[in-house]
């Protein structure tokens, strides 16, 4: 079951001024109202536009061929992590777990990374095409309350990367390479700056990549000695550093 904490309108969906107007769904939004929620005329929902303000609507009805709402946009949506993430590409399945969790949380600049450790393979799967990435994104925002839409980048090779992006995406930023080794930095804590963090694979970055990352400006930092799923790894760090 889709967690719909949130109903999405699309901007080209929307049938207003600046902050009311009236929406119609047809879709999965529809269903899900229909099926799950069950409303009466007049009862309100959670809204919000996508890229836009939060808001509430008053279900004007709700039958086997769509759902009508009248939707007042007035509030503004929760603050993004100031993080930008490097993520080396996980295996499928992890990808779109990963990609949601981290939409939730309030990420919003999204790289994934080539790494040695990544499996080639990984980078032909149907969840890379931008509408998988986008509905994957979508269901994040909608657990989350959110509507701001991350951006999500390929970078299927490393060093051009690290040399000739990564030290423009730095400026004004302090950077991190998450390697669970004895001698990184503990992960610092509520850190008044934004960041760049960057998460290595299943394997973990080869020492080539810890070496590159730390001179670009990301020295590895640990969370201790227990080695975490990037999926664990993930919301502990974003949560230290930007709790
Ligand atoms: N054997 C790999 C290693 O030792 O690096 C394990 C990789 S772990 C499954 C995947 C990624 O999660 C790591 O590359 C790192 O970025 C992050 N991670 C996992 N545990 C961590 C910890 N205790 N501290 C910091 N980062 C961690």
């Amino acid at each position: 079951m889709r967690a719909m904490n949130i109903i999405l309108i699309q901007p080209y969906e929307w049938q207003g001024d600046c902050s009311a107007g009236t929406v119609s769904l047809h879709d999965h939004r529809h269903r899900h109202i229909r099926q799950v929620i069950q409303p009466a005329s007049g009862d309100r929902l959670r809204v919000g536009l996508l890229n836009g303000p939060l808001g509430d609507a008053r279900v004007l009805h709700c039958d086997a061929r769509e759902t009508r709402l009248e939707v007042n946009l007035h509030s503004t949506p929760p603050r993004p992590l100031p993080v930008t993430l490097l993520l080396a590409l996980p295996r499928p399945k992890v990808l779109r777990r990963t990609l949601q969790s981290i939409t939730a949380l309030g990420v919003k600049e999204i790289y994934l990374l080539n790494s040695f450790r990544v499996e080639k393979s990984y980078w032909q799967t149907p969840f890379l095409q931008p509408e998988a990435v986008r509905e994957t994104l979508l269901r994040g925002l909608e657990q989350a309350r959110d509507t701001r839409l991350p951006q999500v980048h390929l970078r299927p090779r490393f060093k051009p990367f690290v040399e000739d992006e990564l030290p423009a995406l730095l400026q004004g930023k302090v950077g991190w390479t998450a390697h669970p080794v004895a001698d990184a930095q503990p992960c610092p804590s509520a850190v008044p700056e934004p960041g760049v963090l960057a998460v290595g694979p299943e394997g973990g970055f080869i020492p080539y990549e810890v070496e590159q990352l730390a001179a670009a400006g990301l020295p590895a930092i640990t969370l201790g000695p227990r080695i975490l799923r990037v999926e664990t790894a993930l919301p502990a760090l974003l949560a230290r550093l930007y709790h």
